[in-house]
């Protein structure tokens, strides 16, 4: 069972009003101690009231792949300026920490107001090193199997980077034993896909159903599209067996065209995540999660598809349908946003600008009983 904050003893009643729902509908929708009491129609409720108008609602957006521990370099940042800060309730972190920092990296997140997940990185150097699975011996199973006992709330999943800059002269050795880990340990297995070897056609032929490929837009050569844009068999077949595909945008991992080619040839997108660390929040291309959201929203896909993306899809795929909601009982875990209207840079991992005349803005969050603006 997945672990959240505590709620905030704190007794007020809020009202967050006339907030625009996805259909269309607008209302109130009033929390008690953390929780949504009542969703009436709009203007109607009484409490602390916090004006929505011209606002969208939607639930707590997830962020499937982020790097959430502040002391790794490069690839680290504070889990609050990366989660509510940017209209992120939940991050999971993808892998930052392998058995040696995992501890830390929770300890950290304890502090922090916004929820944080984990991938366990399969080498327990996790991402202190660059070639974090070039040495088998770091794969250690009886350590693996001991973290995932004794943090069994937080962990959700094991990650392992499998390109030929991380692996080197391992090949698919560090996959194997992967997949032989993750079914011991009963978690899905998030895979990297970079530069070759091992291709991308072995690396799918190792993953299940739950299992998730991160980076599936990235535009090096070792992508599971071919030239003219057309999904490789292999990919095929583990979209129909079960596997998830997943954005981690990242500094080097989305391609407009590459996304653009999938869209048109029906490989659509499970999650959108960010795979946000200072250097690409700060510099760019990712910034936030709403600016990746916002490319999607360019190439075509409807703000329903979008915002799925990042709340019910993330959240049915975590068991916990609930993060994907809004519903009278649960806990209010919210993010208010607008799409603004404008003209809009957009760049890609390559590059790439692109002219958007919409952009997804985060405005707030209400998370673990209290609210946040963005
Ligand atoms: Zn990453």
């Amino acid at each position: 069972m997945i672990k959240l904050k505590k709620v905030s003893e704190m007794n007020e009643r809020i009202v967050l009003e006339n907030a625009q729902f996805l259909n269309g509908h607008n209302a109130d929708i009033t929390i008690e101690k953390g929780f949504i009491t009542e969703i009436s129609a709009p203007f109607t409720s009484k409490g602390d009231r916090k004006d929505c108008t011209g606002h969208f609602i939607s639930s707590g957006w997830i962020d499937m792949h982020a790097h959430a521990f502040s002391k790794l370099e490069p690839y680290g940042d504070h889990l609050d300026d990366i989660g509510i800060k940017q209209g992120v309730t939940t991050i999971v972190d993808a892998g930052s920490c392998g058995v040696d920092q995992i501890s830390e990296l929770l300890e950290e997140a304890s502090d922090a107001k916004t929820n944080l997940l984990v991938f366990l990185n399969v080498s327990k150097m996790g991402l202190q090193r660059l070639d974090e699975l070039s040495d088998l011996s770091w794969i250690n199973r009886k350590e693996i199997f001991d973290v995932v006992n004794a943090n069994d709330d937080q962990i959700v999943g094991l990650k392992a980077r499998i390109s030929k800059s991380v692996v080197k002269k391992n090949g698919l050795k560090p996959l194997i034993l992967s997949r032989l880990l993750a079914d011991d340990c009963a978690l899905p297995l998030m895979v990297h896909i970079g530069s070759s070897p091992p291709s991308v056609k072995d690396v799918l032929t190792y993953l299940k159903k739950g299992d998730i490929v991160t980076h599936y837009l990235n535009g090096k050569n070792n992508q599971p599209f071919y030239e003219n844009g057309k999904p490789m068999q292999e990919l095929l077949n583990a979209i129909n067996r079960g596997v998830l595909l997943d954005v981690g945008h990242g500094s080097a991992s989305f391609s407009f065209e590459v996304a653009e080619q999938a869209k048109q040839n029906g490989i659509h997108f499970h999650t959108i995540s960010t795979d946000i660390y200072r250097n690409n929040r700060l510099a760019g291309p990712v910034y936030s999660l709403a600016n990746v959201m916002s490319k999607f929203l360019h190439i075509g896909y409807s703000l329903d598809e979008v915002i799925a993306g990042v709340t019910t899809n993330a959240a049915n795929w975590l068991k916990r349908p609930e993060l994907g909601r809004i519903q009278v009982g649960d806990r209010a875990n919210l993010t208010l946003f607008k799409v603004e209207e404008g003209s809009f840079t957009l760049v890609d991992s390559e590059g790439v600008k692109r002219k958007a005349s919409q952009m997804i803005k985060a405005k707030g969050v209400f998370i673990n009983g209290e609210w946040y603006q963005c």
